[in-house]
């Protein structure tokens, strides 16, 4: 099957006062239309660098980025970007708020609208179309965010660390509707967080970043009866603490190193 997202030896450098520095090193990344990625590694190690080259929020400094087999050459719609904080106007409703992307693409036909009341009753928001940010709860307004992510109807879904900033058991149920909602929609995704236990009960495989610079330390796929048992029965599966170990021994370099590198043996 051809990729839906690529990285072809994908380097990115920064410009700054004191010169260059390089944040991405040759990475190269196959994400399968339909599949759910994870990007998992220590901070810094270029996550969020990596996700915004796929949204064509800048081109990478060496190497391709391709989305369906082509490259990308700036923003597109097909590509919607779910970041940790939800970026919701104060001043507009929620159905308002969930419009944007009709609004700026001057697209605000009555079924843009309906589409968007239908997918805020999917995600349990349905009381909540005439209210105000300030109104919600942090669990309902990522709901909101993600409303309006999926508005545009984007064949891709980047998410970075959407989650994070919420209580342990609003993070459980919404990633079970992230997932669900996704996969119903056979949509593609990628997820950067730092959640191991997350990045092994969403996704289809997780691939373990190293920093300095940032590169692909490993791709773990992940056990197809996790895959197929979504993130909340995923945790309770035989597998899945053994699958969490495993990634946080590679996060934590704690592996031998076959190159007879920088493996400290605890
Ligand atoms: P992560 O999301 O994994 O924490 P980032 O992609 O944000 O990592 O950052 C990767 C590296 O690039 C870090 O060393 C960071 O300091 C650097 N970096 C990120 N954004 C910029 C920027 N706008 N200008 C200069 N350096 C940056
Ligand atoms: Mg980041």
């Amino acid at each position: 099957m051809a990729a839906m997202l690529k990285l072809e030896n994908v380097s990115h450098a920064y410009l700054g006062g004191q010169g260059t520095a390089l944040a991405v090193e040759d990475v190269n990344l196959d994400v399968l239309p339909g599949e759910f990625v994870s990007l998992v590694g220590p901070s810094g190690c270029g996550k969020t660098t990596i996700l915004n080259m796929l949204a064509g929020l800048f081109p990478p400094s060496r190497g391709l980025v391709l989305l369906d087999g082509k490259p990308v050459q700036g923003p597109n719609v097909r590509v919607g970007y779910m970041l940790q904080q939800d970026y919701l106007f104060p001043w507009r409703t929620i159905k308002s708020n969930s419009m944007i992307g009709f609004e700026i693409r001057g697209e605000q036909t009555r079924d843009a609208e309906s589409k968007v009341l239908e997918l805020l009753a999917e995600l349990g928001l349905d009381g909540s179309a005439d209210r105000y940010p300030h109104e919600l709860s942090g669990g309902m307004r990522q709901r909101v965010s993600l409303v309006r992510t999926l508005a545009g109807d984007p064949d891709v879904l980047l998410l970075d660390e959407p989650f994070s900033a919420l209580d342990m058991h609003i993070k459980l149920q919404l990633e079970e509707l992230v997932w669900q909602t996704l996969r119903k929609r056979g949509k593609t995704a990628v997820l950067v967080t730092h959640d191991l236990q997350e990045a092994a009960a969403m996704s289809d495989k997780v691939v373990v970043l190293a920093a300095n610079p940032g590169r692909v330390e490993r791709v773990v796929t992940v056990p197809e009866s996790i895959r197929q048992a979504g993130p909340e029965a995923a945790r309770k599966l035989s597998d899945f603490e053994q699958l969490v170990e495993q990634l946080w021994t590679q996060v934590a370099g704690k592996e031998p190193d076959p190159a007879g590198g920088a493996a400290n043996g605890q």
